[in-house]
C-alpha cells in the first residue's frame, strides 16, 4: 500500500511529501524545496529508504533543495516536464530574489510527460502534465489511495498564480478542469501550499474554478 507524509518546508511553507510503499519501504520525496535535514530525518524516523526525487515544477520553493539532496544521497531526479527548463536555468536568480540559500543546479535524470507513470516500490502513480502555473508543471495521481499531489496548480479555495513569466491563466484553468476533475470528486489533493481538500469540494466552492 502507498503511504505519504507531508512536511511544510522553507519560508514559503511548501508542502513537500514523502511517499512510500509499505511492502518495500522504498520512498520518494516530492518537491524537496529546502529544509533537507528535516526531510532526511523524517525519512529515517519512518524507517524508509529514499530512492528518488519527484518534481512537480521548478520554482525555488519546490525544487531548491533538489541538486543538493540528489548529490548527497545519489538519487535520480524525476520530472518535471521539459517545459520547466527555463525555471531550472533560473534557479540561481530565484534563490537570490527570494532570499533562499544558493540552489545547486541540476539536470533531471528523467523528464516527465503526460500519461507517464512513476513507480516507488510496488506502487505506481500516474503523471499528468498540467501547464499554466509553469509550462512544465506535472501532478502525480495515486488512484489506489484516492490522492493527487498537485503542486501549485490548485489550492483549497484558490488556484496557482499565473503572473510569473510563462504563466498562462487559460491554460491553468484547462489543466484543472480537463486533467484534475476527471480524477473524481472524491479524490483528496495535496496542494503545494496550505491544507488538503477534495476536487469535489473545489468544483462546488472554489471561486476561481467553481461550477466548472
Ligand atoms: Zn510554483
Ligand atoms: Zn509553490
Amino acid at each position: 500500500m502507498l503511504h505519504y507524509r507531508t512536511l511544510p518546508v522553507t519560508a514559503f511553507q511548501q508542502n513537500s511529501s514523502i511517499v512510500w510503499c509499505d511492502e518495500t519501504m522504498d520512498a520518494a520525496v516530492i518537491d524537496p524545496g529546502g529544509d533537507l535535514d528535516a526531510l532526511v530525518a523524517e525519512v529515517q524516523r519512518l524507517g524508509l529508504q529514499l530512492k528518488a526525487i519527484w518534481l512537480t515544477h521548478a520554482h525555488i520553493d519546490h525544487a531548491g533543495g533538489t541538486g543538493e539532496l540528489a548529490e548527497r544521497l545519489s538519487l535520480p531526479i524525476i520530472g518535471p516536464h521539459t517545459g520547466d527548463q527555463y525555471w531550472i536555468d533560473a534557479l540561481p536568480q530565484q534563490s537570490a530574489m527570494f532570499g533562499f540559500p544558493p540552489a545547486r543546479q541540476f539536470a533531471p535524470t528523467r523528464w516527465l510527460h503526460d500519461g507517464d507513470t512513476v513507480t516507488i516500490g510496488h506502487e505506481t502513480l500516474n503523471v499528468r502534465h498540467c501547464p499554466g502555473h509553469t509550462p512544465g508543471h506535472v501532478v502525480f495521481h495515486a488512484p489506489q489511495i484516492g490522492r493527487a499531489f498537485v503542486g501549485d496548480v490548485l489550492f483549497a479555495g484558490s488556484i496557482g498564480r499565473t503572473d510569473f513569466p510563462q504563466g498562462n491563466h487559460q491554460q491553468l484553468i484547462a489543466s484543472i478542469t480537463q486533467r484534475l476533475w476527471p480524477m473524481g470528486d472524491q479524490t483528496v489533493f495535496i496542494p503545494g501550499h496550505g491544507p488538503e481538500s477534495t476536487f469535489g469540494r473545489e468544483r462546488r466552492s472554489n471561486p476561481y474554478v467553481g461550477n466548472t
